[in-house]
């Protein structure tokens, strides 16, 4: 895959998803209901540190539930990933993100962690005295992920703090069931400011090669977490990263990836890149229209499916 290839095939995916159309922006949170629907920006970075953008790359959006892989991350180096499976759980719920119905079905379990309810369990085991600590350690490992300081965008995280009644019930029987290892709403704030931070489509892209090298980051060459932490990471990805629609990805594509409702969208491509693209329209089960056309398109035109080696 040389140089030329992988310029070549971030120019087409971002042709293909300039092509399509559809989708809506998240309106259950103000602030994404107000994004220029007609952002696209699509990039890859390699585990050697190359950077490929085309777009609107540069541009800053939400990460939303994208941070799940991040904090996921963090607490998988705190307690391992035998604690992480047994108390969060690897399995997909085959019901929507913010599903209550999939916690009833489990006995309170969540199943994963990058469903809501999942994701409010592995905030909750953190650790950190008070909710700036544990919030300082995550923003921390997102920020180590990039390769630079991320930091929250106050307009986002007020506008998810006052409308997040339905994560604020998550939580709560999450912690009934005895799944939440915090505070409940401690465990929900920390949530909701970890959704709230602003990345653009080449830190998305930097932050999946930092998986896709195993945990070091590529640029700075920080080890971020163990290697030995990856896999499982991945694992959760393929399993429950694009929703509903995550065996149909697996299916389709291939990779490990992880989508949120701000309109970014992650694949990782272990020991060689990971391609990132955001664009806000979302199709009904939460992943950005434009976004999957053109990851899609990206591991296409390199060959990228993991169940179909070259
Ligand atoms: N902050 C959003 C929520 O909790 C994230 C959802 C997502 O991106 O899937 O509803």
């Amino acid at each position: 895959m040389s140089h030329i290839d992988i310029e070549a095939a971030v120019n087409v995916g971002y042709q293909a998803a300039k092509a399509t159309s559809g989708g809506q922006n998240a309106n259950y949170i103000p602030f994404l209901a107000s994004v220029p629907s007609d952002l696209l920006g699509v990039a890859v970075v390699t585990t050697s540190g190359e950077v490929f953008k085309v777009g609107d790359a540069d541009y800053q959006f939400a990460i939303e539930s994208i941070s799940k892989v991040f904090t996921l991350a963090l607490v998988m180096e705190a307690i391992g990933p035998v604690a992480v499976r047994e108390k969060i759980g690897a399995d997909p719920t085959g019901l929507p993100f913010n599903s209550v119905i999939a916690l009833e079905l489990h006995n309170g379990k969540p199943l994963s962690p990058l469903v809501n309810a999942g994701a409010i369990a592995t905030a909750s085991l953190v650790p950190g005295n008070d909710a700036d600590a544990i919030w300082a350690a995550i923003k921390d490992a997102q920020s180590r992920f990039a390769g630079r300081t991320i930091a929250l965008s106050p307009d986002v995280n007020s506008s998810e703090q006052a409308t997040n009644f339905h994560n604020r019930a998550i939580a709560w029987l999450l912690y009934s069931a005895g799944a939440c290892y915090s505070d409940p709403m401690q465990a929900v704030d920390v949530y909701t400011r970890q959704c709230s931070t602003l990345v653009s489509t080449i830190d998305l892209a930097m932050m999946g090669a930092t998986l896709a090298s195993g945990g070091v980051n590529p640029v700075t060459g920080t080890r971020v977490i163990k290697a030995a932490n990856v896999a499982p990471i991945l694992a959760e990805m393929m399993m429950e990263g694009l929703y509903t629609a995550s065996g149909d990805w697996a299916y389709t594509v291939g990779l490990p990836g992880k989508s949120g409702v701000g309109g970014g969208i992650l694949a990782v491509v272990p020991g060689k890149l990971a391609i990132a693209a955001f664009s806000p329209p979302l199709d009904p089960v939460g992943n950005s229209v434009r976004g999957q056309v053109a990851v899609a398109k990206v591991a296409e035109q390199l060959g990228l499916n993991l169940f179909r080696p070259a």
